[in-house]
């Protein structure tokens, strides 16, 4: 149907980015990016007539329509264009322009290919700045020398692809990471397009290789506070189930609490982020504070998600404690339940929520050991 818009009003639409390289590399993606050469409006407004979609999102700033389908696939229009940044770092404000310029403003050459559209020319590659032949030597190349001034954000990039794909980091272009390092570019990164470059590496199969290879280039420290020592040795296979609050907090087992909240005020996490990382700080002060009572401990375990009980026992000095709640964990064999407070009379609210931490606690930490105890604690 893009063919058949594009046909229709006579101007040439290609599909570039992300989708040709992976194409090219036989994995499948579900987010196309199609420039043309002209308005992405009344191009998107005439393919709206005939597809189904299930969204549409159009950001006039950028002249730019993001379209959703019900399969889930994601389609952004874009009218080629000229991208000026108004410092490095910020985002880019855009002129016309013609594909080649388009294309020449992205950040790798094997980001940088485009396969035409339309009927007289369909699937022809316009392959300007040598991608195919760098996807085919495994290699991320910039596009000029001054790509990572222009917006340093690339050198993050530059990395997650190169990890992603077991690719290298072409010469020339780690030479211009390491130039435009030494000109402090890192500074012009804002807080949010960090985050943003951050939240797309967690979900990263080689997330690790990907934080060790960023730390290795110095493209930690400034949000880290220092030089990122990380001793996470879990295979790339083991953390594979991790969701993204834990990988996060994998991240933060070396830094200390006031480290944590510094990073914090570096990033701008979502709330809910923001929120998992304070708890996390909240549950291993509270551990430490505990010493080796486990009744405090265990309070402060309670409720904590399995994933991060495990995180937290990578702390040597926490491990013992840890332990032995897991142990007493499986020992446990309380048979209240909230249902039978309700019966009770206990009103619906967090008294109920309280009465139950407190009789978990009692069966962890000793006071009760069976049913008639529990019983009769209740009763108390
Ligand atoms: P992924 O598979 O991670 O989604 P992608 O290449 O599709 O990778 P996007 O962030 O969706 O990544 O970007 C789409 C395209 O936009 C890229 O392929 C690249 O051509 C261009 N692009 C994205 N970010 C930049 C940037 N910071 N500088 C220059 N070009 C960029």
């Amino acid at each position: 149907k893009i063919k058949e818009t594009a046909d229709h009003l006579g101007i040439q639409a290609y599909l570039v980015g992300g989708f040709v390289r992976d194409l090219f590399l036989r994995k499948s993606s579900q987010d196309l990016d199609v420039v043309v050469e002209g308005d992405s409006n009344s191009f998107a407004n005439q393919l709206i007539e005939v597809v189904e979609v299930h969204k549409v999102v159009q950001h006039h700033q950028f002249g730019t329509v993001k379209i959703t389908f019900r399969d889930g696939t994601h389609l952004d229009i874009a009218g080629s264009r000229w991208e000026e940044y108004d410092f490095p770092g910020a985002l880019p404000t855009i002129e016309e322009s013609n594909l080649k310029e388009d294309l020449f403003r992205r950040d790798f050459t094997v980001n940088a290919m485009a396969l035409c559209l339309n009927a007289n020319r369909f699937g022809e590659v316009v392959d300007f700045y040598g991608g195919l032949r760098d996807l085919q030597q495994g290699e991320i190349r910039f596009l000029h020398n001054l790509s990572f001034i222009e917006d340093p954000t690339r050198m993050i990039r530059a990395v997650r692809f190169a990890c992603r794909y077991h690719f290298k980091i072409a010469k020339v272009t780690r030479e211009a990471i390491n130039t435009a390092l030494q000109a402090n570019v890192l500074l012009k990164i804002s807080k949010e397009r960090f985050t943003e470059e951050l939240m797309l590496i967690l979900p990263e199969q080689a997330y690790q290789k990907m934080v060790r290879e960023l730390a290795a280039f110095g493209l930690m420290k400034n949000w880290f506070g220092r030089e990122f020592a990380w001793n996470l040795a879990e295979s790339e296979e083991e953390v594979k189930d991790w969701d993204l609050e834990k990988k996060w907090l994998g991240l933060l087992i070396s830094l200390e609490n006031d480290e944590i909240r510094a990073v914090l005020d570096r990033l701008a996490f979502t709330k809910s982020m923001l929120k998992h990382t304070l708890d996390y700080v909240a549950v291993r002060s509270k551990l430490r504070a505990a010493g080796d009572c486990p009744q405090e401990g265990y309070a402060a375990l309670f409720g904590v998600k399995e994933g991060i009980v495990d995180l937290l026992k990578k702390h040597e000095d926490l491990r013992p404690l840890i332990e032995s709640y897991q142990q007493a964990l499986q020992n446990l064999k309380m048979t209240i339940r909230g249902s039978d407070l309700l019966a009770a009379g206990i009103p619906e609210g967090p008294e109920i929520g309280r009465i139950l931490q407190d009789i978990h606690l009692a069966w962890l930490t000793g006071k009760i050991s069976d049913f008639e105890e529990e019983r009769n604690y209740l009763l108390q």
